[in-house]
């Protein structure tokens, strides 16, 4: 089977690949503007049939009870993948515009390979628990907990990382025994339909047990939350959407699962390897042209160091230009989209209006005629109030902050209404363990630490977010606990 050259065009609904109601849309290559082939338009009457589908499948199937049978299907997929990944690649960077070395991890076959990680999980877990014998009300009883699917998950995902945040999903949600419907992002139909197509035609995954849907409209999405028959909307993406997607499960009373946008702070403190801190600061906020929610955005120095932090920063920046995504050495390739480009711009003007500093960067690099690249860009001369500083941009922008002390790096990273990750750069190891106990944040990193990996969950406190994912925990949020008791 090869994933050319029709690939894509269709819905995965019912274990059929079917074409949108709607028609097709464009696909746009980011780094060229080329419309570069079509998608399925899905309507709401596809996403209909898409939730009855995966209700069959959960209500009238053994799926849910037959953990073995899943933990092949999942490394039977995982094989289909992995078999596409050349093909995979090229589609994947030409549709995201992505850097292709983030292919080699978590833009393809990092999340892939992870569907391993979530077989064995179905296979391993401690279904059922023996709570041994207790004497409520004088009567001895024998009791027990069972763990069981919460049932049909409306999946919902961005742009950014699409393949990873899709099997972040799809892998934990189905070892544990529920059905899907994954409503992929707009600007990235692509990543999912391809694996919609891999699916039904290299996999024994029962009908119904896995949908995709690909659509413009958003309601599609809006109407995924609000229908009764989703007993769980797991959705990443912006947190004011997640409010959307909270207030619409509420009227049926659905289990949510968020995981929302972060202004994560990079904290380096007064001991630190100053170099090789605002080089790896530089690095990260240009990675994928800042388009990922866990990237640290703001370079938080010590105040009797900003001036040579801010010269280390801006010569690194200079030195990761936006590039094209298909050369290996790229590391800032496009944003997503024309829309995308204008916001990030209109961030570096207020950033300029509120009184800051452009150090580097400040636009569109200018040996890039076609794409929505913008420079990798430094932003100097603001306090945490900012609005550059408070808000998301979700592009290759990075602002540099003076702190004085510890406890004051501390108090900078925590004054965000966000909290999903961090980086504390230093060398005594008591000074650093009390900055990470002190940053309310899901992630941490410590002198360049990755903790990304299919076994450690994700996610946010505060307004980054509700419950996590990927890990013991990820895969728990798709379980129910059924406490049983009988007399002894
Ligand atoms: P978005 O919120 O605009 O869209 C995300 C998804 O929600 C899309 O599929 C969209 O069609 C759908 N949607 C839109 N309106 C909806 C509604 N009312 N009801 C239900 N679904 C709806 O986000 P985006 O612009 O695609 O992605 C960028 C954002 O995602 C950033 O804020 C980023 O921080 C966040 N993000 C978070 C994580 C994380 O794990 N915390 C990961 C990646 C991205």
């Amino acid at each position: 089977m090869t994933l050319r050259p029709d690939f894509a065009s269709d819905l995965l609904i019912d274990g059929k690949l079917v074409a949108g109601s709607g028609g097709t849309y464009d696909v746009v290559n980011p780094a060229t503007e080329e419309v570069i082939g079509q998608a399925a338009q899905a309507t709401a009457a596809d996403m209909d049939a898409a939730i009855a589908a995966a209700r069959a499948a959960f209500d009238t199937t053994d799926w849910s009870r037959d953990h073995a049978f899943r933990a092949r299907c999942l490394r039977q997929l995982r094989e289909a993948l992995a078999g596409h990944f050349d093909e995979l690649r090229e589609l994947t960077v030409a549709e995201v515009g992505c850097p292709v070395f983030l292919t080699h991890g978590p833009q393809l076959e990092g999340p892939m390979n992870d569907l391993d990680y979530f077989a064995g999980l179905a296979e391993s877990y401690d279904w059922t628990v023996d709570l041994g014998e207790a004497s409520p009300m004088g009567i001895k009883n024998h009791r027990e907990l069972r763990s069981e699917a919460v049932g049909v998950v409306g999946a919902i995902t961005p742009w950014n990382f699409p393949h990873q945040i899709n099997f972040a999903k799809i892998g934990p949600a189905l070892a544990a025994g529920c059905t899907v419907v994954l409503k992929a992002a707009p600007d990235t139909p692509w990543c999912a339909a391809l694996v919609g197509k891999v699916i039904a035609e290299e996999t024994d995954i029962p009908a119904g047990v896995i949908n995709i849907v690909t659509s413009t409209d958003h309601e599609l999405g809006a109407q995924l939350t609000a229908d009764p028959r989703v007993d769980l909307i797991s959705f990443t993406g912006s947190t004011a959407t997640g409010r959307a997607v909270m207030a619409s499960a509420a009227a049926s009373l659905k289990k949510v699962f968020l995981e929302l946008g972060g202004k994560s702070a990079f904290l380096v403190l007064d001991d630190a390897d100053l170099g090789a801190a605002c080089a790896m600061a530089a690095f990260n906020v240009v990675t994928h042209a800042g388009q990922g929610c866990a990237i640290t955005t703001r370079l938080v120095v010590p105040r009797e160091k900003l001036a040579e932090a801010t010269e280390l920063t801006r010569t690194a920046l200079a030195g990761l230009p936006a590039a094209d995504p298909t050369k290996p050495g790229t590391i800032c390739g496009p944003l997503i989209s024309a829309r995308q480009r204008d916001r990030v711009e209109e961030y570096i003007a207020l950033a300029v209006a509120e009184g800051g500093t452009v150090e580097t960067g400040g636009g569109r690099p200018a040996d890039r005629e076609h794409g929505y690249f913008v420079s990798p860009t430094l932003i100097s001369g603001l306090d945490n109030s900012a609005r550059v500083a408070q808000e998301e941009i979700f592009g290759p922008v990075l602002v540099i902050l003076a702190h004085d002390g510890d406890d004051d790096a501390i108090a900078i990273a925590n004054d965000s209404p966000y909290g999903l990750s961090g980086q504390v750069w230093g060398t005594d190891p008591a000074r650093i363990n009390r900055v990470v106990d002190g940053v309310r944040t899901g992630t941490m990193g410590i002198n360049g630490g990755i903790w990304y990996s299919a076994d450690v969950p994700f996610g946010g406190y505060k307004q980054s977010g509700i419950g996590r994912e990927m890990g013991v925990a990820g895969f728990a949020e798709y379980l129910e606990t059924k406490a049983v008791a009988r007399p002894a």
